[in-house]
């Protein structure tokens, strides 16, 4: 069966997002001969529409307005459900990042469509049904679903599908919304210190917990991340005894995050901990107690002082890759 895929790209700064172009290949595997289509929305849009045609996309639909450049639940809601109803889609994708978790269940209630959040896979069964994948029970068991009838909406897990570039020829549409009157007012967007890599899309993230004992601490752990251009990451106990911010925070109730290679820094390897780091692709734990559980998860184990070996494999790193 051919299908008309929708993917919602999202930009970061002047970027589009590393996971927008996962949607794309994932598009790809579910459209068949059918179409895959992109939109983006805000002032930046345009920058990178090429990026979009290089992983496939056949027309990309721009809405640049300025009102666009931040999240807005209500427009944003507006915004696609108008793209859909125009594009009538079968399947729509994004991300699941923060703009997607809180989008996607808005436009499919309004719709009425299906809904698949958190996926790991989307793709066709032997019958050319689409069956998406997606952990359960804080990362214990996956399950396949399937939806035979109906447009779906899938947010899709950064860092799970490998981007496939299938360069194709795109049409730009400059597309206009009007706007509905809108009832929440956002009167100032917070931002924390920027980080350099986002940690829902890192390849490496040096994690700590408890066992790093201070704020100080984690600068030992930062230095590790830099070297290997990657991400900072805590446990809940970091977070609680202030050694550093809730953002950073890994697992059941934190960030769900799938890098290439975690390594966990004085964390005991709680359930709840484990649930946010289980498809990460290989796990270090560094720790002083050889019975802690997070060895029973780690592909490879390191019993020792944090604070002898994370400088020493700083110093490794760096000597291979500076
Ligand atoms: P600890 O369990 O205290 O472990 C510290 C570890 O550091 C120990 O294993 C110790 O041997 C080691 N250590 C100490 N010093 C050193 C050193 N110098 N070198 C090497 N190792 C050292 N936790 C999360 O992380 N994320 C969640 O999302 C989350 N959600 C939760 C939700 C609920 C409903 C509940 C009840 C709990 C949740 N927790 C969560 C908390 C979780 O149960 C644990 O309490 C927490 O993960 C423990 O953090 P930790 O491993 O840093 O600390």
């Amino acid at each position: 069966m051919d299908r008309k895929v929708l993917v919602i790209a999202e930009m970061k700064g002047q970027k589009i997002r590393n996971v927008s172009i996962e949607a794309l290949t994932a598009a790809k595997q579910v459209a068949g001969a059918g179409n895959v289509i992109s939109a983006i929305l805000g002032t930046h849009s345009a920058i990178q529409v090429d990026l979009l045609s290089q992983y496939g996309a056949e027309q990309i639909y721009i809405v640049e307005d300025s009102d666009y450049d931040e999240y807005h639940p209500e427009l944003y809601t507006h915004a696609v459900v108008k793209l859909i109803q125009e594009t009538q889609p079968d399947v729509i994708i994004m991300g699941h990042t923060g703009n997607g978790k809180d989008l996607a269940p808005r436009v499919a209630a309004r719709l009425e469509f299906g809904l698949a959040s958190d996926c790991i896979d989307i793709n066709l069964d032997a019958s050319d049904e689409i069956v998406i994948s997606r952990s359960i029970y804080s990362g214990k068991l996956f399950e396949k679903k399937k939806f035979n009838s109906g447009p779906i909406f899938v947010t899709i897990r950064p860092n799970n599908i490998t981007p496939i570039q299938q360069a194709t020829e795109a049409l730009t549409i400059s597309y206009t919304v009007e706007k509905p009157s809108i009832t929440l007012l956002i009167k100032e967007i917070v931002r924390r210190a920027a980080e350099k890599v986002d940690l829902t899309e890192a390849k490496v993230i040096v994690s700590g917990g408890r066992g790093v004992k201070s704020a100080e601490g984690f600068k030992v752990l930062q230095q590790l991340a830099d070297v290997l251009n990657g991400a900072v990451g805590a446990s809940r106990g970091a977070c609680d005894a202030d050694y550093c911010d809730y953002s950073l925070q890994i697992g059941q109730t934190g960030k769900v995050v799938t890098p290439d290679l975690y390594i966990a820094c004085g964390i005991s390897g709680a359930i709840q901990h484990v649930a946010g780091i289980s498809n990460s692709k290989f796990i270090v734990a560094i720790n002083k107690d050889p019975d802690a559980p997070i060895f029973e998860v780690a592909d490879y184990g390191i019993v020792g002082d944090l604070f002898e070996i994370v400088p020493q494999l700083t110093n490794e790193f760096s000597n291979i890759l500076l």
